[in-house]
């Protein structure tokens, strides 16, 4: 007996599996530094910890909760994305998933038909392209380079739609970049949209850490709610990742088909998370702000010292918690019997000689790249950037 073909042609995902290897290596007793997950370094702050022990000890939620999520869960989030995101969400809008990853499962079963084609800005996020793939769909590519600041435009998204054409997914702030799209690059990429027979799967997971000024929503602009999914979640603003809880806003036939989805899968979110959650979203932002200051600067010391190793090139990114650089300048040179032929050598070289777990940019999409993640203490960030240079320095 063998596994199915569809899971022996699922990719592992990147991130996940370099977080391992780097787990295996620390478990042999090696001091590795984790740039590789994205991941805050920060705990969960304690307002929204003590919001979790207030449900358990209160007794009431141990049973299934509604499979789209607790209406005042919903009700919350819908009030959040109409004061902050100025998007005219309802409650049932809203489908509450165990983390933003499933919510864009449940999008992506929901709405795509085996052929077609979903247009991914590139570099993308490693979990899209598997997503779309186990959807049998098709993924297809428009390109931003490090000189555009990894931004594909408008103009390059007209000349990718076909009759096949489904919907397009970005994430802004940008994960594997940090690139953010501007208001006006977001209308014109809008404007291109509602020309067209086809949806937007806007990715916000990021939008707290955002260094550039306001976060702004697709299903905000004229004409766009009725086209476009927003993807959140907990995770990265406010230091959740463990608890899972993502959700979407979307137009209600969509927030159907993903409940439908849901329901069959995992039957909902965790009870306890949902009202962490809660506790979050109704909570003050002081914390998710303190957060967002200490990855700015965190940026500014990993843009000093990446600027100061020969042949990396670097774009300024204006938000999440990444750099991508380009380090294919390495690409061919040797130390002793090491060959680094592409980034994934890169990576592996840097993991067994620098101690220092990155993800290659294959996985996202440029293979000329690799991501590092700086939700990292400043201290590893240094000590991490001081190994990496040292261990390029060596390559010839
Ligand atoms: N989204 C994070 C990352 O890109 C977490 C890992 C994952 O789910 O891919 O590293």
């Amino acid at each position: 007996m063998k596994l199915s073909d569809r899971i022996n042609n699922l990719e592992e995902s990147a991130t996940l599996a370099m977080a391992a290897k780097a787990r295996e290596f620390k478990s042999q007793g090696i001091d590795v530094i984790s740039l590789s997950l994205g991941e805050p370094d920060f705990k969960t702050p304690q307002y929204i910890q003590d919001g979790a022990k207030k449900a358990i000890d209160s007794g009431l939620y141990f049973a299934y909760p509604p499979v789209n999520g607790y209406l005042d869960v919903r009700e919350a989030i819908a009030t959040k994305l109409r004061n902050e995101n100025h998007i005219d969400y309802q409650a049932e809008n809203i489908v509450i998933s165990n983390g933003a990853k499933q919510s864009i499962a449940n999008v992506m079963y929901s709405l795509i038909n085996p052929g077609d084609e979903v247009i991914v800005f590139s570099p993308y996020w490693v979990s899209y392209t598997a997503l779309i793939e186990l959807c049998e769909g098709k993924s297809v590519f428009i390109n931003g380079g490090i000189e555009d600041d990894f931004k594909a435009t408008a103009k390059q998204l007209e000349a990718a739609i076909t009759s096949k054409t489904k919907a397009i997914i970005y994430s802004s702030p940008c994960n594997p970049t940090g690139s953010v799209f501007t208001r006006a690059e977001l209308e014109a990429i809008a404007e291109v949209v509602k020309k067209h027979d086809i949806l937007v799967i806007a990715d916000e997971i990021y939008e707290h850490i955002n260094f550039s000024g306001d976060h702004v929503s697709m299903a905000s602009l004229p004409g766009m709610f009725e086209k476009t999914i927003t993807v959140n979640g907990f995770a990265k603003g406010f230091a959740m990742t463990g608890w899972r809880v993502g959700y979407i806003g979307a137009p209600k036939w969509i927030a159907q088909g993903c409940t439908k989805m849901q329901g069959q899968l995992t039957s909902a979110n965790c009870s306890i998370a949902q009202r962490a959650a809660l506790t979050a979203i109704t909570g003050d932002l002081t914390p998710t702000r303190e957060m967002t200051a200490a990855y700015l600067q965190r940026r500014e010391l990993v843009f000093k010292l990446l600027s100061e190793i020969p042949g990396v090139k670097t774009n300024l990114p204006k938000g999440a918690f990444y750099f991508f650089p380009d380090v294919s300048h390495y690409f061919g040179m040797k130390n002793g019997g090491t060959q680094i032929n592409n980034a994934s050598d890169l990576c592996m070289y840097l993991l067994e000689t620098a101690h220092v777990s990155l993800v290659t940019g294959e996985a996202f999409g440029d293979s000329n790249c690799v991501r590092i993640s700086y939700a990292a203490s400043t201290e590893n960030l240094k000590e991490a950037l001081k190994r990496i240079k040292e261990a390029l320095s060596k390559l010839s």
